[in-house]
């Protein structure tokens, strides 16, 4: 029985180990090919068990290694629309970078996040400064309750895509519409007449088609001129000098009120708030631009 027995339970053993190899393989080819999640790879950033993790850096100088890249216990984005350095080499495709007013315009990108979106809220209120959100469809069909706060707050809403895709510009004009469609669904669901005059492309990932189906939309493509690169994690006082120093009449700020620990931004606030009140006029861009 011995000698029988021994080579039936080491076969048995190997079967054991190559289903176990099989079911492993499955499960990483599964993630691999699990849509809209190019830049994790990409850029070697993590996503967790708990949300996404976007990645607005397309070309791949992510903040993997960041605190960023850990940071992140919901869905939010990351690597976020930082500085222009996009798959595109810089093309805006007629993307607004100003407000086309002396007017600044702070916008917060990709949330909502329950976390930082409430803090950015009452901040705003505090100083009685009016602002943009460009919201990311998935979060905004999780938080709808955050969606009715920003409109509550009298500021503008700016749709930042479903999923955060910086290769949304790269797909076929039908994908590119129900992507922006669901996105604009998803935040009329929490606030039915909510204007959305306004879409940003994450990682500021411009193409021609993203720009077109935009606007054939309604939406006027809005890109920035100020980028503190908060979503990089350097601390408030940087994320503070750096739009203080840069903002000038028409300047649209961009900021991300989610995708990774963004309490830098939301303590820069403090900082950026007084001085850019005393300096400008602060607006939401308009809903209903002309
Ligand atoms: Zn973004």
């Amino acid at each position: 029985m011995t000698r029988r027995g021994n080579p039936t339970v080491r076969a048995a053993g190997i079967v054991v180990l190559v289903v176990t190899a099989l079911l492993g393989s499955a499960y990483l080819l599964g993630r691999s090919l699990v849509p809209d999640q190019p830049q994790r790879q990409a850029t070697g950033v993590n996503t967790n068990a708990e949300g996404p993790y976007y990645a607005d850096q397309p070309t791949g100088d992510g903040p993997s290694g960041s605190p960023t890249a850990s940071a992140s216990a919901s869905p939010t984005e990351a690597g976020q629309d930082g500085t222009g350095r996009d798959s595109t080499g810089g093309q805006l495709f007629g993307a607004h970078t100003s407000t086309g007013t002396p007017r600044l315009a702070l916008t917060f990108d990709d949330g909502p996040d329950p976390r930082y979106t409430p803090q950015v809220l009452a901040m705003l209120r505090e100083f009685d400064v009016k602002a943009t959100f460009c919201v990311v469809g998935e979060n905004a069909q999780a938080h709808p309750d955050l969606i009715q706060a920003i409109v509550d707050g009298g500021h503008s809403l700016c749709n930042h895509s479903w999923h955060h895709d910086v290769t949304l510009g790269n797909r076929s004009a039908d994908v590119i519409r129900a992507d922006l469609l669901r996105t604009n669904e998803a935040i009329r669901a929490a606030v039915p007449d909510a204007p959305i005059v306004w879409y940003r492309q994450p990682g500021g990932a411009w193409t021609y088609p993203v720009v077109s189906v935009a606007q054939q939309l309604g939406m006027t493509p809005l890109h920035w001129s100020v980028d503190p690169s908060d979503w990089e994690v350097p601390g408030a006082t940087k994320i503070a000098a750096t739009v203080v120093s840069q903002a000038e009449p028409g300047s649209v700020v961009l900021l991300h009120d989610a995708g990774g620990n963004r309490q830098g931004t939301v303590d820069a606030l403090r900082r950026i708030l007084p001085d850019l009140t005393a300096r400008f006029e602060l607006e939401a861009l308009p809903t209903d631009p002309t």
